[in-house]
Formats: structure tokens, C-alpha cells, sequence
């Protein structure tokens, strides 16, 4: 079977050779040798959902939004980190130069610098990762590494903030490219959550129907910013991963008479659906309209008050794909990630976390089939190591996360050799005060039981 890595291989040497661009080259660029690397593209020949996806990321940095891929349509907030220039030494070179000043600088640097590298993360990032994971699995890396100097975390804004947060004081986490942010996590800002949170303390009271239960519990996803955890850790609320927010949920229920949920509508959803709790429980909050859009009453009556976001990559999951691959292939199983719509968690055979996936797909019995409701590098790579299997992405569109995307190799050669050089750039703190509420949040998480 050709790899993955071969047809990105092939398709950016066709690009190549199609635009016979050799005498336009950049200089230092050899021709032939570019180091654009079109997403990989399924063995149909799907096309992927954004031509820039080809562009070169410092290109796209230089404009707002979040670049080409599943969020290119989302807004991005006004005041999201912008990443500087790349000095040409890193914007010409070719990949491989880039793979060996990476791997030179990785190992001169040592264990004083560790290299975290989330699931969704392109092959040629992932090759030099100390630590592969979700978000919560790398910040927790970090945490248990007291003798690294710097983490550099190839991933997006929020989990390098979870990652100082869980970090030593004197340990520097890095974001390599600055643009890396989530435009889930953006969803939802920290003015936004206060005013809601006004807004339903003022609609719901402080009346607990002598239940001894708080009106309302803030719960945040992990992929949220520093800000909102912190807030959730000064409301009496708590953050939860995709493991294990039903364990949160029965948390919060045992605390308080209902939840609200931020940022992400569909993980909320899910969770909550799976724990038996009706739709018409669960009024969505849209931050711009009063009350979210939503009567005092439809408030009172909640159980669950979900944030109007959702992550644009697993947006794109539909009823209709599932339904494809059962009638291309009869007898597969079809497994998704709660961040996808309520209707296709209930179409698939089943629903979880990256980790449930990555369990999956690792015991399943030779020859089976699977398609797989989650970001397009994460299922490539699980196709990867498990030959023996069909495992292949439900949307046959490639379109990765636009924002982990933007960490492309020239971007960790240049901070790694900033490292060797003295310098710390791109480095990502958060405010000790921040800090100390968001460690609150995460410590009631860690604590919670089923
Ligand atoms: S996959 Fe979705 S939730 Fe994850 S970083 Fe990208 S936009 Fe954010």
C-alpha cells in the first residue's frame, strides 16, 4: 500500500514539475525541492478543501484568520497572536535541510529541551517529538519533567498555556509559530463567559430550592483558554477532557442544579444525551443575543446550558458519510470523536476520545475495516501503524485543523536553534493569578470521580 508520506511526496512533486517553476524559484530554494507540502490526499484522489493548504505558512501569516483548512470561515478575534517574520535561512531551505538542522539542534540541546507534539500534528513534526498526546497527555508531560528547561509544544495556543500552567515557574513553554491558535477555544471569550455568567446569575437567582445545590456550575472543556479555566476555578467549576466529561458532568450534578458548558456545543451535547438528559434540557447559549437567546424560563428549566462553539474540523462529519462508507463497505465500523454533531455520534458505532479511537483501532482483529470521524493526520498515522487493517477518514474532503497546521518544520528549526543560540522566543505565559485559578479547575478534574 503507498504510505501516506508517499503521496504527499508525489503530490507536491506533480505540483512541482506542473508549474515548471524551477527559473522562479526563490533563492537558495533548489528547484524541484520545495518545501510546500500539499496535504496528503486520500488513494481516491479526493481533493482537499482549501488551495492554500499548498501555500507555504509564513505566507499565510502575514494576513489575519486562521489560514486555509476546516477553520478558514471562522472569525478570529481581533486581538489573536500574529506570528513575526522567519528569517530566510528557515523560508528557503529545503525539507530535508530542515529535518537534519532540526534533529542537530534536538541533539545538542539534549534533555534540557523536550519537543511535545499533539496527535493532529503533521509526519515530518511528529518524527521529532519527545511525547506524542492530546492536549491534557502533553501538558502533563510537561509537568513530569522537572529537569527540561523549555518545552517546545507543537500544538496550538490553549495547550501551551495548559502546559505553563502545569509547569515549573523557571520551565519556558514554547508555541512555535504564534498563529497557532484554536478557533474553538477563540469561541469563547473571557468577556463573553462573565457576561453570561451575569446574565444567568441574575436570571436564575441565588434560589436553590433548598437543595443545598449551587444555581449553576461552570464546566470548561480543556480546549479553552487560560482565562476561562481560571474563571471556572473561581466559580466553583471545573475543566474536563474528552475522556471524561461524563465524570465531570455527574461532578458538577452533584454540586449544582445544572451546568453550563463552554466552548464546545457538540461535546456537551453528547455527553449529556449519553447521560440521559433531554434535548429540550439543553438551551444553547449564543453570546451576542440577551439571555443567549434563551427565556428566563427555558434557563430555570436547563440542566445543561451549552456555549454556541464547536471545533470546524469535526464539524464536518456527516450523517450522509457514515452512510457512504457502510454502503462502499459493508460491515465497517464506524467510530467518531464527541466533538462531531449529535447525529452522527448516534449514526456511529461509536463515540470517544482520540485515546478511545487510538484503543480502538489498536485492537482490532486483522483484516477489519474502520472509518474514523476525527482530524485526517491522526487517522493516517493510526492507518500507518495498523497496515493489517482499513482504516480510513469518514470525510473523503482532506481538510486538517488550519491551525495546527501553521507549525510547520521551519518553524521548529528556528526555535530550536534560537534555543541553542540563548534565546527564548514565542514564549507563552500565563498570568500567576490566572494560574493559580486554572491549576483550581484542573485539580478538581483530576480529583473527580465516577
Ligand atoms: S482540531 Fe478543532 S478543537 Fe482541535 S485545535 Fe483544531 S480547531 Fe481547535
Amino acid at each position: 500500500m503507498t504510505s501516506v508520506h508517499e503521496l504527499i511526496r508525489e503530490a507536491a512533486e506533480r505540483e512541482a514539475a506542473g508549474r515548471a517553476a524551477a527559473a522562479r524559484a526563490p533563492r537558495g530554494r533548489p528547484a524541484g525541492a520545495p518545501h510546500r507540502r500539499p496535504i496528503a490526499l486520500r488513494a481516491t484522489g479526493a481533493s482537499s478543501c482549501d488551495a492554500g493548504l499548498s501555500s507555504d505558512p509564513w505566507a499565510i501569516d502575514r494576513g489575519p484568520g486562521y489560514g486555509p483548512g476546516a477553520s478558514a470561515a471562522d472569525a478570529i478575534p481581533g486581538d489573536a497572536p500574529r506570528q513575526g517574520p522567519l528569517p530566510e535561512r528557515y523560508t528557503s531551505a529545503t525539507e530535508e535541510q530542515l529535518h537534519d538542522w532540526i534533529a542537530a539542534a534536538k541533539e545538542a540541546l539534549g534533555s534540557r529541551v523536550q519537543i511535545l507534539g499533539h496527535f493532529y500534528q503533521r509526519d515530518e513534526i511528529v518524527q521529532h517529538a519527545d511525547f506524542v498526546g492530546d492536549s491534557f497527555m502533553l501538558a502533563q508531560a510537561a509537568k513530569q519533567h522537572p529537569e527540561a528547561e523549555a518545552f517546545v509544544f507543537c500544538g496550538v495556543h490553549f495547550m501551551a498555556e495548559t502546559a505553563d500552567i502545569l509547569s515549573g515557574p523557571e520551565q519556558a513553554v514554547i508555541l512555535p509559530n504564534l498563529a497557532a491558535g484554536c478557533s474553538m477555544a477563540d469561541m469563547a471569550t473571557i468577556d463573553q463567559v462573565e457576561q453570561c455568567w451575569r446574565e444567568l446569575t441574575a436570571a436564575l437567582g441565588e434560589e436553590n430550592g433548598g437543595s443545598g445545590l449551587q444555581p449553576v456550575i461552570p464546566v470548561t472543556y480543556m480546549n479553552s483558554s487560560a482565562a476561562i479555566k481560571a474563571f471556572c476555578g473561581r466559580n466553583g467549576g471545573i475543566v474536563c477532557t474528552s475522556s471524561n466529561a461524563r465524570t465531570v458532568l455527574e461532578w458538577a450534578f452533584a454540586r449544582g442544579q445544572r451546568v453550563v458548558f463552554f466552548p464546545d456545543q457538540h461535546l456537551g451535547r453528547n455527553t449529556a444525551k449519553a447521560m440521559g438528559i433531554g434535548e429540550e434540557q439543553m438551551p444553547l447559549w449564543r453570546p451576542h443575543l440577551p439571555l443567549g437567546g434563551n427565556t428566563a424560563e427555558q434557563l430555570r428549566e436547563a440542566r445543561v446550558i451549552l456555549w454556541n462553539g464547536f471545533c470546524s474540523v469535526h464539524k464536518r462529519f456527516t450523517v450522509a458519510q457514515i452512510e457512504q462508507a457502510r454502503a462502499e463497505h459493508p460491515g465497517v465500523r464506524v467510530i467518531v470523536h464527541p466533538e462531531c454533531p449529535a447525529a452522527v455520534v448516534e449514526a456511529a458505532d461509536g463515540a470517544g476520545s482520540t485515546e478511545y479511537i487510538r484503543k480502538e483501532i489498536e485492537a482490532a482483529a486483522p483484516g477489519t475495516v474502520i472509518a474514523v470521524g476525527t482530524e485526517i493526520n491522526l487517522v493516517n498515522r493510526l492507518q500507518q501503524q495498523r497496515p493489517d487493517l482499513t482504516v480510513f477518514c469518514l470525510d473523503p474532503v482532506v481538510c486538517p485543523c488550519s491551525t495546527m497546521y501553521r507549525i510547520h518544520p521551519a518553524y521548529l528549526a528556528w526555535t530550536l536553534e534560537s534555543l541553542l543560540a540563548g534565546e527564548t522566543p514565542n514564549r507563552i505565559v500565563v498570568d500567576g493569578t490566572v494560574a493559580a485559578d486554572s491549576r483550581v479547575a484542573l485539580e478538581r478534574m483530576l480529583a473527580a470521580r465516577p
